[in-house]
C-alpha cells in the first residue's frame, strides 16, 4: 500500500480539486478517505467521521452497504457497459419502469445521462425544442431564480443565480429572465424572524408573473429548485409557493421544470419534493441520490405530450439529438434499482420521520448559540447561518472564512462537513440512526460554539 505521505505528494503534484483554491488546499494537510462503514468515513489512518453531508448530498443508506455492493457484483459479472444509443440494456429499461412508477403521476419518459448539470441541460434543450415542434418558436427564454444552482456546465449556470459561481462566465451564457423573489431572512421587514409566509409567497408569485406577462409567449419555461434552493445556501421557499407556481406556469402556457437534483430520494421527507405540494411538473431532473451515492446516473423526465412532440418522420429532423456516451449506464441502474428497492422494504420513507422531526428539534437549540442567526430545515437538509451580529443581521466577512473555520473545527471532533460561505449545511446519509444525529449535532454545536467564541 502506498504511504500517507506518498499520495499527499502525488494528490498536491498531480490533482486539481473542484471548487478549491488549490494555493489554500496546497497549503494544508488533507484528509484522505480510504473506507467507509455505515454513516462514516475512514480515512488513511483509521480515523472515523460522521459524514455530515453525505459526500457531496449524494448518499442514501450509507457507504459500503452489503445489497448495494452486492447489486454492483452482480451486474458487473454481466457487464458493466453497453451503449444506448441504438441497442438497450436490462437495467436501464427496469430502472425506467421504476422511475415512472416513483415519481409523480403524468411523467412518463425517462431520458438519463450522469450528473445533475446534464440532467438539467436536457431539461432546457428538451423545452425548447419542444415549443419550436409546437409551432411556437419564439418561446425561448427560461424564467429562472436568482440563488438557484443548476450545475456548472454553460446551459445549467445560464439559469443559475449564484454570482460568485457565474459572473465570471457571464458572456458565455444564453439571455434569460432572472427572477429576484425578496429574501425572507434578510430582508429588513423580518428582523423578527416570523416572516408572513403568505404575504411572503405572493410577492414571489407576482415577481414570477410580472415576469411571464412582460415576456408573454416568449417562455419556454420556469425552471426551480423545489422547496428548498441548495447551493445557494439552504434557502426555502414558502409553504405553497411551488403549487401556485405549477399554477401560474399552466396558466401561461408555459413549462414547469423542476430540478430535484437534490431534493430527491427522500432528502424533504418524501421522495419528491414535489409531492409536498402535490404538483406534477412537465420536466423533473434527478442525480445526486439516484444511485444511492454510488456511481454517477441522472435522469430526466417528461410528460407524454413532450415525448410525443418529438415523433415524426426520419427526415422531419424532429429527433431530440442529445446523448451522453454513458447514458444508461447498466453498473448505474444496477444500483438506482437497488437503492429503490431498499426505501421500499424497509419503508425507509416512513421510517424517516421521527429522525426528521428529531433533526427539527434539535436544531433549534442552535438559536442559543449567539453567533447563529438563521437556522433553515427542509427534511434532513439543513443550513445553519452564521452572523457576526444576528440582531443587525451583519454577515461575517468573506475573508473571515468562519464557514470553513467550522468545519475544520468539526473535522478535528470526528465530523466530515463542507460549508456554503457562512452557512453550515448539515445533509447526512437518510440512514442515518438518531445517536449518530446526536453525535454529528454535538459535535456541529461544539465547533460554532468553539469558533464564535
Ligand atoms: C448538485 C446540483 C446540481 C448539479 O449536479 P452535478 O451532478 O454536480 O452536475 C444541479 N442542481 C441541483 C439542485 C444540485 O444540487
Amino acid at each position: 500500500m502506498i504511504d500517507k505521505e506518498t499520495l499527499v505528494a502525488w494528490d498536491k503534484r498531480y490533482l486539481w480539486h473542484p471548487f478549491t483554491q488549490m494555493r489554500d488546499w496546497l497549503a494544508e494537510e488533507p484528509v484522505i478517505i480510504e473506507r467507509g462503514d455505515g454513516c462514516y468515513l475512514i480515512d488513511t489512518a483509521g480515523n472515523r467521521y460522521i459524514d455530515g453531508v453525505a459526500s457531496m448530498w449524494t448518499n442514501v443508506h450509507g457507504h459500503n452497504h452489503p445489497e448495494l455492493n452486492a447489486a454492483l457484483k452482480t451486474q458487473v459479472d454481466k457487464i458493466a457497459h453497453t451503449t444506448l444509443l441504438g441497442y438497450s440494456n436490462i437495467s436501464a429499461i427496469e430502472l425506467a419502469k421504476k422511475l415512472v412508477e416513483l415519481t409523480p403521476v403524468g411523467l412518463n419518459k425517462v431520458f438519463y445521462s450522469d450528473n445533475g448539470s446534464t440532467a438539467v441541460e436536457i431539461a432546457l434543450k428538451m423545452a425548447y425544442q419542444y415549443w419550436q415542434h409546437k409551432g411556437e418558436p419564439q418561446r425561448k427564454l427560461f424564467i429562472h431564480f436568482d440563488k438557484a444552482y443548476h450545475g456548472d456546465t454553460i446551459g445549467a449556470m445560464s439559469v443559475g443565480g449564484i454570482d460568485s459561481f457565474h459572473t465570471t462566465f457571464d458572456s458565455l451564457l444564453f439571455e434569460g429572465i432572472r427572477v429576484s423573489p425578496p429574501e425572507t431572512y434578510r430582508s429588513p421587514n423580518t428582523l423578527d424572524r416570523s416572516c408572513n409566509d403568505s404575504a411572503v409567497k405572493t410577492q414571489w408569485l407576482n415577481t414570477v408573473e410580472s415576469a411571464l406577462s412582460e415576456h408573454s409567449g416568449q417562455v419556454a419555461g420556469v425552471i426551480l429548485e423545489p422547496l428548498i434552493q441548495g447551493a445557494g445556501g439552504m434557502l426555502i421557499s414558502p409553504q405553497g409557493f411551488l403549487q401556485e407556481l405549477s399554477a401560474l406556469a399552466k396558466r401561461w402556457e408555459t413549462l414547469l421544470i423542476v430540478d430535484e437534483v437534490m431534493t430527491g430520494f427522500g432528502r424533504t421527507g418524501k421522495m419528491w419534493a414535489c409531492e409536498h405540494e402535490a404538483v406534477t411538473p412537465d420536466i423533473l431532473c434527478t442525480a445526486k441520490g439516484l444511485a444511492a451515492g454510488y456511481l454517477p446516473l441522472a435522469a430526466t423526465l417528461t410528460t407524454d405530450e413532450i415525448y410525443n412532440a418529438f415523433l415524426g418522420e426520419y427526415s422531419d429532423l424532429k429527433t431530440f439529438f442529445h446523448g451522453h456516451t454513458f447514458t444508461g449506464n447498466p453498473l448505474a441502474c444496477a444500483v438506482a434499482l437497488e437503492n429503490i428497492a431498499i426505501f421500499e422494504r424497509e419503508n425507509l420513507l416512513s421510517r424517516l420521520q421521527p429522525t426528521i422531526e428529531h433533526f427539527r428539534n434539535r436544531l433549534q437549540e442552535f438559536y442559543k448559540l449567539s453567533h447563529v442567526g438563521d437556522v433553515r430545515v427542509c427534511g434532513l437538509a439543513a443550513g445553519v447561518e452564521l452572523m457576526k451580529n444576528p440582531d443587525t443581521h451583519t454577515s461575517y466577512p468573506f475573508e473571515e472564512k468562519i464557514g470553513i473555520r467550522i468545519c475544520k473545527e468539526a473535522l478535528t471532533r470526528g465530523a466530515i462537513l463542507r460549508p456554503l460561505v457562512n452557512t453550515i449545511v448539515l445533509m447526512p446519509p437518510l440512514q442515518i440512526s438518531i445517536s449518530e444525529l446526536d453525535a454529528l449535532l454535538d459535535i456541529v454545536y461544539a465547533s460554532i460554539k468553539a469558533v464564535t467564541a
